[in-house]
C-alpha cells in the first residue's frame, strides 16, 4: 500500500489501519504483520484482533480474534476502494451515555454537540510519540502544511494527539468510574464522550520542542505566536480561547481545521446562564 494512501478504516467497534503501521509487541505478531495489507483492532482497547493478507485472508492474532472471525469477516468488503466522507452513526454513543448516567441535558448545558466519528482518515504523518496521526482528508493536508510553513520560519511544531474515538474516550470514563469517581466529578475534568472535537478527525492538540503537552505554558511559546498569526492561512483556528462560553479551560493548544471559509458555527448557550465548572477535553 502506498505511504499517501495510507488510511484508518473505521466501524463502530472496530478498525482497520495499514499492516506497516501497527506496532506489534511479540514476534509472531510481526511476522504475520509483516506480509499483511491491514491489522484488525478493537477500538475500546486497542487489541489486535486479525491481519487481513493480500488475498483478503483473515489470519486471527488472539483468541479473542478467532471468536470474532465471522463478524470481522463480514468488514473486509469495506477494505476495498475508497470510503464514503461521511460519518458513522451516533446510536450506541447515546445509549452509552444514557448507560453511564450522563446527564441528557448535558450538551444543551455546555452548549456542545456530540461529535460523530468519520469512516476514513488519513495519515497525517506520526505525532510526539511515533504514533500514527489521524485527521480528515482536508485536516491532514492542512496540518501538514502548516507544519512545513512553521518550520521554514525556523518554528518547530508536532502533534499530540489527532483523532480519538468514542471508544477510547468511553474507556476513560469507565476506568475512571471503575476507581470510585462519580460522574459529575468525571464531568468536571473530562469532556464527556462523545462531545471532544478529536472523534471528528479536524481537530488536533499541537506542542513544542521542550514544553510538556496540553498546558497552558504554551502560550508563551514562539511557537503558539506563530500559531496566532499564521494558522488561519491553513484553516485552522483554536477552539476554546479564554472565558469560551462552553467553559472548558482556555486550550492555547488545540486547534480545529475547516475545509470552507464557512464560519464557525454560532455558540448555543444562552448568555443568561451561569458558565459551568471548566472541564478539559484535552
Ligand atoms: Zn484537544
Amino acid at each position: 500500500m502506498r505511504r499517501d494512501a495510507w488510511q484508518l478504516i473505521n466501524f463502530e467497534r472496530f478498525e482497520a489501519i495499514p499492516a506497516a503501521l501497527a506496532r506489534p509487541r511479540g514476534s509472531a505478531t510481526a511476522r504475520i504483520l509483516a506480509r499483511s495489507e491491514w491489522l484488525l483492532r478493537r477500538k475500546s482497547d486497542g487489541r489486535f484482533l486479525a491481519a487481513v493478507g493480500p488475498a483478503r485472508a483473515l489470519v486471527p492474532l488472539d483468541p479473542a480474534g478467532r471468536r470474532l472471525l465471522r463478524t470481522l469477516r463480514q468488514l473486509l468488503p469495506a477494505l476495498r476502494g475508497r470510503r464514503p466522507a461521511d460519518t458513522l452513526p451516533l446510536v450506541s454513543m447515546h445509549a452509552a451515555l444514557a448507560e453511564l448516567a450522563v446527564p441528557p441535558d448535558y450538551g444543551t448545558q455546555r452548549g456542545l454537540a456530540l461529535v460523530a466519528e468519520p469512516r476514513g482518515l488519513a495519515f497525517a504523518g506520526v505525532d510526539r510519540y511515533r504514533r500514527p496521526l489521524w485527521l480528515t482528508p482536508g485536516a491532514a493536508r492542512g496540518w501538514r502544511r502548516l507544519q512545513a510553513a512553521a518550520r521554514a520560519d525556523g518554528v518547530h511544531l508536532d502533534a499530540i494527539s489527532g483523532y480519538r474515538s468514542h471508544a477510547y474516550q468511553l474507556g476513560i470514563f469507565r476506568r475512571k468510574l471503575a476507581r470510585g469517581q462519580t460522574v459529575a466529578e468525571i464531568l468536571a475534568v473530562n469532556a464527556a464522550p462523545g462531545y471532544s472535537e478529536h472523534h471528528g478527525g479536524d481537530a488536533l492538540d499541537i506542542g513544542t520542542r521542550g514544553e510538556p503537552p496540553a498546558e497552558e505554558s504554551f502560550e508563551r511559546t514562539a511557537a503558539f505566536a506563530w500559531l496566532a498569526r499564521r494558522a488561519g492561512e491553513f484553516g485552522f483556528t483554536m477552539s476554546y480561547p479564554r472565558d469560551n462560553p462552553h467553559g472548558i479551560v482556555y486550550e492555547p493548544w488545540h486547534w480545529r481545521h475547516r475545509d470552507t471559509a464557512a464560519p464557525r458555527r454560532a455558540f448555543s448557550v444562552a448568555a443568561a446562564t451561569p458558565p459551568p465548572a471548566p472541564a478539559s477535553p484535552a
